[in-house]
């Protein structure tokens, strides 16, 4: 199949929705065979049952996730040459009042599974020849907002890990970098976004692009990574944020 991912194989976590489900589906497009992770549940069918991307619902915390990851992977595509970590969760809560668990359990998805994901997928990211791990982090890696603690934090790290891969990984040809979006519609933002609509407003409103990103904006950055377009930028964080972190002021 002609494509700029043809015969790649991806991992892309966080597949049933937003950024990860339009990433899936446009690495597929591409030519790439596509494992999509997510929650167990039936979201993650009714978002790509009706497509060729393979599915695994699992918690990408759980102990024995990045195993499954790998052993799915190569059932299904024959190895592994791009992951997408992108699965991400969000959790407001000022930090005085942020309990131990609460702090936890944001690391623990947002962090600690790229780490221990990654690291399973690493003999296979070798063999590639191509290998490409791209890590989802946020403008909130770099600033911050009221509730974002463990977010802000989460995040930052995201970018640490993300430059610690392409130092440690680059000698076998294994790229890593993180994006960083900024103001996304998606399951994320969604439902707070159309009970709010203000806010919304106001977040288009910061940007120069003068509009919300959509969850393919964010895509088309992760297919440039993967892509033999992307092959000779590694360890950098990319914005994608429509200008939002450029401006100061109306
Ligand atoms: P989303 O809620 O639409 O998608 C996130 C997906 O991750 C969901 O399908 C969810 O079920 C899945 N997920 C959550 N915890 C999981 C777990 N433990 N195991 C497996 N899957 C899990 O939101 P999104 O905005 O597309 O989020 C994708 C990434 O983008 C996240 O890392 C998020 O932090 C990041 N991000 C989003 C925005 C934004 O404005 N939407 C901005 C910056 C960064």
């Amino acid at each position: 199949m002609v494509g700029r991912l043809a015969g790649r194989r991806a991992i892309v976590t966080g597949a049933a929705s937003g950024i990860g489900l339009a990433t899936a589906l446009l690495f597929l497009s591409e030519g790439a065979s596509v494992l999509g992770v997510d929650l167990p549940g039936d979201r993650l069918g009714a978002a790509l049952g009706n497509t060729a991307v393979h599915t695994l619902g699992v918690s990408v915390t759980d102990d024995d996730a990045p195993q499954r990851i790998v052993d799915a992977a190569m059932q299904h595509l024959g190895g592994i040459d791009i992951v997408f970590n992108n699965a991400g969760v969000v959790h407001n809560c000022l930090m005085e009042r942020m309990s131990d668990d609460e702090w936890d359990g944001v690391l623990d998805v947002n962090l600690r599974s790229i780490f221990r994901v990654t690291r399973a997928c690493v003999p296979a990211l070798k063999q590639s020849g191509h290998g490409r791990i791209i890590n989802t982090a946020s403008v909130m890696a770099e600033a911050t907002g009221m509730g974002m603690a463990a977010y802000s934090a989460s995040k930052a790290a995201v970018l640490g890990l993300t430059m610690n891969m392409a130092v440690e990984l680059g000698k076998f040809g294994v790229t890593a970098n993180a994006i960083l979006p900024g103001a996304i519609w998606t399951g994320m933002t969604s439902n707070m976004w159309e009970e709010r609509p203000d806010i919304a407003d106001a977040w288009a409103k910061k940007t120069t692009l003068r509009r919300l990103g959509q969850p393919d904006d964010i895509a088309r950055v992760a297919l440039f990574l993967a892509s033999d377009d992307g092959g000779y930028m590694t360890g950098q964080g990319l914005t994608v944020d429509g200008g939002l972190t450029a401006k100061l002021g109306g």
